[in-house]
């Protein structure tokens, strides 16, 4: 809602200051932008417009219930002024990029500063890979109210919901081990600005089925339906599921010790398959500050960062302030921390665990404190 004193025939200096001393409302409100119809061989869902408001902050854009086996992304991202700003033709990821991602791709904007939010109608065109088609839903998430003055620090709402682990939202307070985790949770989460508000909730659902969440290289259904659970008591908030394990079950896999819905997350939309974040309690007792550098890494992604670089080095983050990290010094087609000491390793967004007491850039923070679900 606009403050009333916008309609007041005063000065634009006194609208300033009243605006000011009532303090501009941060809003989120959730629009359905309705379905569309797909073959089954998928496809693309045509242009969906989401209005930018002239106080937005930020928006996630999404489609979505096209099933877990199937693959979908934003295909071309096109500005209010008409310019196609990301095109899945060319390649091109430097202002905009999206991913693949199973039953529901979301979209955030801004995820760079080269990209900031402009007021009026964007339009999006996804594509869905074959498999399932059918129909999307498709709907948007908006943040408005103080447009772009989000200032240098944030508050984030997280809800911490334990399932099948030695911790109960009754014990947390006053677990060493748990205490130890949110506490480099926190300091990373600080070098963005980022100030986290915890709340503590136990597992309601399935337990027996969510203790272990198995996944395969191909098959992340059970980790989309725990994420489906998450509902916290307020919106506004990331649910982050610490479970007792992460199986991955394909040959040769290596060991997950978190996943995160996205880039991006379904920003304040509960009961999603991108609702959320699961991490891995099977280092609690013997290296609690492994636990919270998850924490701070998935629940980046959660924000919309990607890897600064990615395992094989083929792709980085849309951001211009973060170091790249392009020597494989020994060839084996893996950017080791070590090989990117300087370049990459001490990023919290680096694909594996990197230098101790990672930070976050300038860009990564600016995009960060944007997202609907801070505040
Ligand atoms: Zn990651």
């Amino acid at each position: 809602m606009r403050a009333p004193v916008a309609a007041l025939a005063v000065s634009a200096a006194l609208i300033a200051i009243a605006a000011a001393c009532e303090g501009a409302p941060d809003e989120v409100e959730v629009l359905d932008l309705g379905t569309v119809t797909l073959s089954d061989t998928g496809g693309y869902s045509g242009p969906i417009e989401v209005a930018m408001p002239s106080d937005t902050t930020s928006a996630v854009a999404w489609c979505g219930g096209y099933g877990d086996a199937a693959l979908g992304a934003v295909w071309t991202l096109t500005d209010p002024g008409g310019a196609v700003v990301y095109d899945g033709d060319d390649g091109d990821t430097s202002r905009f990029r999206s991913d693949f991602l199973d039953d529901m791709a979301p979209a955030l904007l801004p995820v760079s500063p080269k990209l900031p939010m402009a007021d009026g109608a964007w339009s999006f065109d996804w594509f869905v890979g074959a498999g399932n088609g059918g129909s999307l839903d498709c709907g948007a998430v908006i943040r408005s109210g103080i447009g772009d003055d989000v200032g240098s620090d944030a508050t984030i709402n997280v809800e911490v919901v334990f399932v099948g682990v030695d911790l109960t939202a009754a014990t947390a307070a006053d677990d060493a081990d748990w205490q130890s985790a949110l506490d480099t949770f926190e300091t990373e989460w600080g070098t963005a600005g980022l100030t986290v508000n915890v709340v503590y909730k136990d597992f309601g659902g399935n337990v027996d089925r969510f203790t272990v969440v198995d996944v395969t290289d191909d098959d992340y259904s059970e980790f989309n339906d725990l994420l489906r659970t998450a509902d916290p008591d307020d919106p506004r908030s990331i649910t982050f599921f610490v479970v007792e394990e992460i199986a991955n079950n394909s040959d040769g896999g290596a060991t997950i010790l978190g996943l995160s819905a996205g880039p991006p997350g379904a920003a304040t939309v509960p009961r999603t398959s991108k609702s959320g974040v699961i991490v891995s309690g099977v280092d609690l007792r013997d290296a609690p500050g492994d636990v919270g550098r998850i924490m701070a890494h998935e629940g980046g992604h959660f924000l919309g960062l990607y890897h600064t670089t990615e395992k094989d080095g083929s792709n980085h983050d849309p951001l211009d302030d973060t170091p790249r990290c392009t020597s494989d010094g020994d060839g084996d087609g893996i950017l080791l921390a070590s090989e990117c000491a300087g370049s990459g390793s001490g990023n919290v967004m680096f694909w594996t665990f990197g230098d101790d007491n990672p930070s976050f850039s300038g860009d990564q923070g600016w995009v960060v404190r944007r997202n609907p679900v801070a505040y």
